[in-house]
């Protein structure tokens, strides 16, 4: 059995699996705990957990920068408490089972080339668009980690110049016009600004803020104003897809995160859009397809990288 365990900025979430990323258990929690409680909560679940079948290794996908070489998290903006922290020195400490750690998205690529919809490439390009942007790209069947260990930010490359401000520092960054967030933000103003028009969201938005989620289900429905917004946000993104597949030529992009659940009335105009910005050489190759593991990508990576644990 492999121990895998995802940490999130609000959650995390334990599951026991065979090598193979059949998962057995798998437990979820929501949390604001700051990170000594966290890992207090981790560390005795996980012995529940391990009492039942003794495990050979343990995966941990962690939201945030980790520095990979050494096997620290470096930070978390979301949440207080992680800095520095060698978090599998500790759950080696205390479970006794060796560990690996990398930052999510580079988990969540893993999980999806291994046993997901990058299944059978040899290069991949995973996106997980929901509160940001995250990316992880596979290379070879390896995530390629760039020389200091922290490639792959292609949530971050620049699309609009002075554009929206990012939690980066910078501006117009492909996530402060894409992620969940910036959806729902977009989606807001274009009916503030235009209420006629944005009538059929307001109406499913059904006196909730609006999400990224009804902007989608509105645009599903046929409304015109909805599935115009939703082609404007797809140009940007495809934009930042387009760049990445100018750059590496992937096999297959994956898209992951909670924004990947619209399905259909996303995935379309996206690949419409992103084929506009392509070279023409790369235009019949252009394959996005959704994540199989939806928000359990993290957890299956986490599988993946504790096999290369045990192999080195
Ligand atoms: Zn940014």
């Amino acid at each position: 059995m492999i121990l895998a365990i995802d940490i999130g900025g609000s959650q995390f979430g334990l599951a026991l699996a065979t090598p193979n990323g059949r998962v057995i258990k798998h437990i979820q929690h929501q949390t604001n705990d700051h990170a000594d409680k966290r890992i207090d909560r981790i560390l005795a679940e996980s012995k529940t957990l391990i009492s039942q079948s003794p495990v050979l290794a343990c995966g941990i996908g962690f939201g945030g920068p980790v520095n990979f070489d050494t096997q620290h998290i470096v930070n978390s903006t979301h949440v207080a408490g992680w800095d520095d922290c060698p978090l599998p020195k500790i759950v080696e400490q205390h479970l006794g089972v060796p560990t690996i750690i990398d930052n999510d998205a580079n988990v969540g690529a893993l999980g999806e080339f291994t046993f997901g919809a990058g299944k059978n490439n040899r290069h991949i390009i995973y996106y997980t668009v929901s509160t940001g942007i995250g990316a992880g790209i596979v290379i070879n069947g390896e995530i390629y980690r760039g020389g200091n260990g922290y490639a792959g930010e292609l949530g971050h490359v620049p699309i609009l110049r002075d554009g929206p401000q990012c939690d980066c520092g910078n501006r117009g960054c492909l996530e402060a016009l894409c992620s969940g967030t910036a959806i729902a933000r977009r989606a807001t103003a274009a009916v503030q600004k235009h209420p006629r028009k944005g009538i059929a969201i307001t109406r499913v938005a059904n006196n909730n803020p609006i999400t990224a989620k009804t902007l989608f289900d509105t645009a599903r429905s046929g409304d015109p104003y909805a599935r115009a917004l939703v082609d404007e946000i797809c140009t940007d993104l495809g934009q930042g897809l387009a760049i990445a597949v100018n750059a590496f030529a992937p096999d297959i992009i994956v898209i992951g995160g909670g924004v990947s659940n619209a399905g259909r009335v996303l995935l379309q105009p996206l690949r419409r859009e992103t084929r506009r910005f392509l070279m023409p050489v790369h235009r019949p190759h252009l394959k996005i397809a959704p994540a199989k593991f939806k928000s359990r990508s993290v957890l299956l990576g986490a599988v993946a990288l504790a096999k290369q644990r045990i192999q080195h």
